[in-house]
């Protein structure tokens, strides 16, 4: 009922696009009635959770926050979602976010934008925009984004509480709708690491719907968390001196690194050369997979059908692409369909794999030799609405410091530790080694 009161009283923040009050009502009091029949309960007992719109869930609406899956419902459940309700979780309802979760802002939504509740003249980030705000604002406990290039840790950072990305492959990804299929995880939001810990060792682990799901099974994370360890951790003087990071935020990262090594971690730069080259990178990668991802929405076994009359079925599919997607869904599959076509393949698909291929041997050199990295989150704090919706180029290079850990697999935090002299939060992006989660929850743990 709190949660409930909480979400009516905010709905101008826009946060939630569907809200299932009554089905969670009830299933509070059957979780009630099992603990008072002294049932066994499980490990989220009541936990109240949103989950972005990009996540299944069994006979409820599933829209991408996209017009082309306009009055869809999902057959089945993610298998997240699945385990999470198995705990006895409740899903309190469905989170906005940027269409089909491409987007820095929350402004690329079918159901209009996110306000951020530190402010609500400026973005609360995206694409996960809806899910960060939900924790911020208190709407529900825990929530889940994706986070394809940063869209669960840049809207962390922008409203102020913890986003934590998997390695790729630790949570399935079946029932998460696809967008960049070699970069995409299921992340978490929350204001505790305990939290996102328990969260993740319960979704984590092998699954037969996804076979990019890692067989390793996931760690006993909440029992082994509270743990003092010095650290050896990297930062790149590249990073944290680039113009186009905020002079104030470069500067409290490096104060907390000197406070990082009072405290008797070893703290170290390293030289790093890559940046100029990740963001192109990525955009090539991931435009290129959205391309081949979304040729699946043509209206045909559903998602929407157009009213128009049509001449033939290439005509039909037009149509329903034409009407049903937004403008920059439509701009990353030209994107995607160009770099993949005959004659620029080679110089653009073949050269960024290359660069990722690089990345990954250099990031996994530097894993050799220390346990972290630090890094910003974000170059700025939360931008105003509409300040960037002109200047995709913008746009996409503010991702600079977050699609480092996609493009190499590894799991990346962003921790709410600082806040600006505008007043507003930033955060602390922490990344470790493949399926270093422990690690990375057991420093986060020190430092918030
Ligand atoms: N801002 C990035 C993009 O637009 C990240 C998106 C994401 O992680 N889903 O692609």
């Amino acid at each position: 009922e709190h949660y409930i009161a909480r979400i009516q009283a905010t709905r101008h923040l826009n946060a939630f696009v569907h809200i299932y009050a009554d089905e969670a009502l009830q299933q509070a009091k059957a979780l009630d009635e099992k603990r008072a029949n002294g049932q066994a309960i499980g490990r989220l007992h009541g936990v109240v959770i949103g989950i972005k719109d990009v996540i299944a869930h069994k006979h409820h609406p599933l829209g991408a926050a996209s017009n082309i899956l306009k009055g869809f419902q999902s057959i089945y459940s993610a298998t997240a979602v699945e385990r999470l309700l198995a705990e006895d979780a409740i899903i309190i309802g469905s989170l906005n976010c940027d269409e089909f979760a491409m987007g820095s802002t929350n402004e690329n939504s079918a159901y209009g934008k996110v306000l951020n509740a530190a402010d609500e003249t400026r973005v609360p980030g995206g694409s996960s925009g809806g899910s960060a705000v939900a924790v911020q604002a208190g709407l529900c406990m825990l929530s889940l984004g994706s986070d394809t290039g940063g869209s669960v840790r840049q809207p962390a950072d922008f409203c102020g509480v913890i986003g934590f990305k998997p390695t790729y492959g630790r949570i399935s990804r079946y029932g998460l709708i696809a967008y960049g299929s070699s970069f995409d995880q299921i992340g978490i939001f929350g204001t505790d690491v305990k939290d996102i810990a328990l969260a993740l060792e319960i979704m984590a682990g092998p699954d037969d719907y996804d076979s990019t799901a890692s067989q390793q099974a996931p760690e006993d994370y909440t029992t082994t968390i509270p743990h003092k360890d010095s650290y050896r951790i990297a930062y790149f003087p590249e990073a944290l001196d680039h113009p186009s990071l905020d002079p104030l935020i470069s500067k409290a990262i490096y104060k907390q690194l000197e406070e990082l090594k009072a405290s008797g971690h070893e703290v170290k730069p390293v030289k790093f050369d890559l940046l100029d080259f990740i963001v192109p990178a990525y955009y090539i990668l991931t435009t290129a997979e959205a391309s081949s991802n979304l040729s699946r929405y043509d209206g045909v076994r559903y998602g929407h059908r157009t009213t128009q009359p049509v001449t033939d079925l290439v005509d039909f599919y037009k149509k329903n692409r034409t009407e049903g997607f937004g403008k920059e869904v439509k701009r990353r599959i030209m994107l995607g369909t160009f770099v993949l076509s005959a004659g620029y393949y080679d110089a653009y698909f073949t050269k960024a794999q290359k660069v990722r291929k690089i990345l990954t041997n250099q990031i996994q050199l530097i894993f050799n030799e220390f346990d972290c990295i630090v890094l910003p989150t974000s170059p700025t704090t939360a931008f105003k609405a509409g300040e960037k919706t002109e200047d995709p180029i913008a746009m996409y290079i503010a991702d600079i410091y977050t699609v480092m850990a996609n493009l190499v697999g590894v799991p990346a935090i962003s921790l709410p530790l600082f806040r600006h002299e505008n007043g507003l939060p930033f955060g602390l992006q922490v990344m470790t080694n493949r399926f270093n989660e422990l690690t990375l929850l057991r420093f986060s743990d020190e430092l918030m």
